[in-house]
């Protein structure tokens, strides 16, 4: 539990009135009239095709039972089988895990990779539990879930406060019950058990190539641009990593302790050896203390949202300073607030494109553990150099055909493509 722990804190969610599935099925709607989608297709996509409530009990270390109540959504596998990641917090409901599934389904369209959408979670705070209730508890899951997943129906991940070492169980859980080694059941294991190099760091250098694409087409110099990051975790640290290789001086960053602030700027080495020790990225030396809204509303040239939904709203999308926002979190902006960001010409790339490496290289383990042939890091982030480059290109052009944000730009694209598989396949 010790690496969780060390590595995930608290993620607060907003203060929306509607529930993440709401904005969701608001997001499907808004681009179905942009490409004048046929109404009985939108009304297939606006549920997951299943959903799987499950209570499952755990024996604690006292000796107690407790039951956990767990879910596991399958949005649309028109593409290819269900993906996406489990994840273990307070706060996941059925609402939640219904909208993460429905994302994955275009994140996955978005990426051209030959998946559907999947999520799962456990309502569940794991910093509360020790190592051996934690195996219990996934291994409980897991077991519960195992009649609608398999390599080829529906492959789970990672995704907040789940790790490699989750994946580890997982894939021993679902081996022992099928009765042979299966690796292909999950992604984002460990490199020894069929976990595929990159990974860790797939989602953040994901987000480094699409900003490339971006700044080419906006004809930026990266090397004379700022950025401020919102949460410091294991998405946004990588993404710190990457800005500074293209040459972008990230000047803000926080986490949920608050922030700090450096004209002078940031380096990923030193403030990730400085979280590591302290916890925390606040005093950092010689920075200035500031507000998660200061973070949000600095005077730079890239914000990067990489810590919670519902962030950028209504209220404050008017004072982002930023000219480009890269969303690393999933759903971090509001529909009301796209709408201020596209009038005043801030170019959001939106999470189902921005964030996709992580998909992407999950996809990549799969077919590495169906073949039993693993690829050098260098294959590997190629292939996801390639993934990503004609995803944003995708993604732009629509974008452009339809004058349109891009988040609408990256949904049409995507449903597009999901609506076509479904009218060949016969559902519509
Ligand atoms: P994480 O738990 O490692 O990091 C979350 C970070 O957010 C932590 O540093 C935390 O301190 C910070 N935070 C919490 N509350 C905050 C607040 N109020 N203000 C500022 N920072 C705050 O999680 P992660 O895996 O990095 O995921 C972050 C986001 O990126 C999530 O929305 C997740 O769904 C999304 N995402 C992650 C991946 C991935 O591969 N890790 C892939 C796709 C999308």
């Amino acid at each position: 539990m010790t690496e969780i722990v060390a590595r995930h804190e608290a993620v607060p969610y907003g203060k929306e009135t509607r529930t993440t599935y709401d904005i969701a099925v608001e997001q499907l709607e808004r681009a179905a009239k942009v490409i004048d989608l046929d109404e009985n297709i939108v009304e297939i996509l606006r549920k997951p095709r299943r959903i799987l409530s499950v209570n499952f009990p755990v024996r604690m270390d006292n000796g107690r039972i407790m039951v956990f109540q767990g879910f596991r959504s399958q949005h649309n596998n028109a593409l290819g089988p269900y993906k996406g990641g489990i994840r273990y917090h307070p706060n996941v409901t059925i609402e939640e895990v219904k909208a993460l599934s429905m994302w994955m389904t275009w994140k996955c369209s978005i990426a051209g990779i030959p998946f559907g959408g999947g999520k799962g979670g456990v309502t569940v705070d794991p910093k509360k539990l020790s190592k051996g209730e934690l195996e219990r508890l996934s291994r409980a899951y897991f077991s519960m879930i195992a009649e609608i997943v398999a390599p080829d129906r529906d492959i789970p991940a990672p995704d907040v406060y789940t790790d490699s070492q989750v994946m580890a169980w997982f894939m021993d859980e679902y081996s022992r019950i099928v009765g042979h080694n299966t690796f292909g059941i999950v992604t984002g294991k460990p490199i020894l058990i069929g976990g595929s190099l990159g990974r860790d760091t797939a989602t953040a250098r994901g987000v480094g190539f699409v900003v490339e694409e971006a700044a080419k087409k906006l004809k930026v110099d990266l090397r004379q641009t700022t950025a401020a990051i919102q949460g410091y975790g294991n998405a946004g640290s990588f993404t710190h990593k990457f800005l500074d290789e293209l040459g972008t001086k990230v000047m803000a960053v926080s986490d949920s302790k608050g922030g700090v602030y450096s004209a002078k700027g940031f380096k990923f080495q030193e403030m990730e050896a400085h979280k590591k020790k302290s916890g925390s990225v606040l005093n950092f030396p010689g920075s200035k203390t500031i507000t998660n809204e200061e973070v949000l509303e600095a005077e730079v040239d890239i914000l990067v949202p990489a810590a919670l939904e519902n962030q950028i709203t209504a209220k404050n999308a008017s004072k982002i300073k930023a000219k480009v926002v890269a969303e690393v979190a999933n759903g971090p902006t509001t529909p009301e607030a796209d709408d201020i960001l596209f009038k005043n010409k801030v170019t959001v790339l939106p999470d189902v494109l921005a964030n996709s490496g992580g998909v992407s290289v999950s996809y990549l383990e799969w077919v590495q553990n169906l073949q039993s042939l693993y690829w050098t890091a260098e294959e590997v982030d190629q292939r996801l150099r390639g993934v990503m480059t004609k995803a944003f290109g995708e993604v732009w052009d629509t974008t452009h055909k339809y004058n349109v944000d891009m988040r609408l730009g990256a949904y049409a694209y995507a449903i597009n493509k999901v609506a076509t598989a479904m009218k060949l396949r016969g559902w519509v």
